[in-house]
């Protein structure tokens, strides 16, 4: 890719000024992409009054491999500080380095961050950064994810409220009911009655199916 235009510029950032560039480049969905995925987003900025890119003064290695016309890039000023700058070779500067499975064994596309990352390497920068949201692109159990909406006081868009048992009704036991065994006096009249009548019943029914075999034959 050929820049369109490229100048030098100095961006306040968290209390100190950062360096890099502001470039230009014609638009290529493929191209962006790849510009995307070589520099880690904590080192571009994008300034669409501008239309341009802010990219940071570590990333320069990258943007050489990126632009063909690099060199119309403008010097940038030494740093103010004693240590020299060396772009980490284990990353080249993007912060970023293939993620190896438990098995050693390099899983296309999945990254890792290098421990130069400015938030998440091992850098003491790293706490005066808020992570963001996005920053979990990775699957997470559901108290995790909760847990960081949570510490970021952004309401969960998963959450579910703890259902709500059914209200329990305070035990109370049974009325104990007493019962009396009682034996009856066969000899009142009623039952006297209902003896008489059961007799009467028994008579007819056998005098019926008497009838009724004899019309069948059966006797
Ligand atoms: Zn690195």
């Amino acid at each position: 890719m050929e820049l369109i235009s490229c100048s030098a510029e100095t961006i306040p950032s968290m209390g100190i000024s950062r360096a890099g560039w502001l470039i230009r480049f014609p638009f290529d969905a493929g191209f962006l992409e790849e510009f995307k995925d070589a520099i880690d987003y904590h080192y571009r900025e994008w300034r669409p009054a501008l239309k341009s890119w802010f990219v940071d003064e570590d990333c320069e290695p990258v943007l050489t491999e990126l632009f063909e016309n690099w060199r119309i890039a403008p010097r940038l000023p030494p740093r103010k500080t004693s240590k020299p700058i060396t772009i980490c070779s284990k990353c080249k500067g993007t912060g970023l380095v293939p993620f190896k499975n438990k098995y050693g064994k390099v899983i296309l596309n999945c990254w890792t961050h290098c421990d130069c990352h400015p938030v998440y390497g091992a850098n003491p920068l790293w706490r005066q950064l808020p992570v963001r949201l996005k920053d979990y692109d990775f699957a997470c159990s559901d108290s995790f994810r909760a847990w960081i909406y949570q510490s970021y006081g952004v309401p969960d868009p998963g959450y579910v409220p703890p259902q709500t048992e059914p209200e329990k009704r305070p035990f109370t036991p049974r009325p104990v009911i007493n019962v009396t065994y009682k034996v009856a006096d066969v000899n009142t009249p009623a039952f006297k009655d209902l003896r008489e009548q059961l007799t009467t019943l028994k008579g007819r029914l056998t005098k019926y199916f008497e009838e009724r075999g004899r019309q069948r034959g059966e006797y």
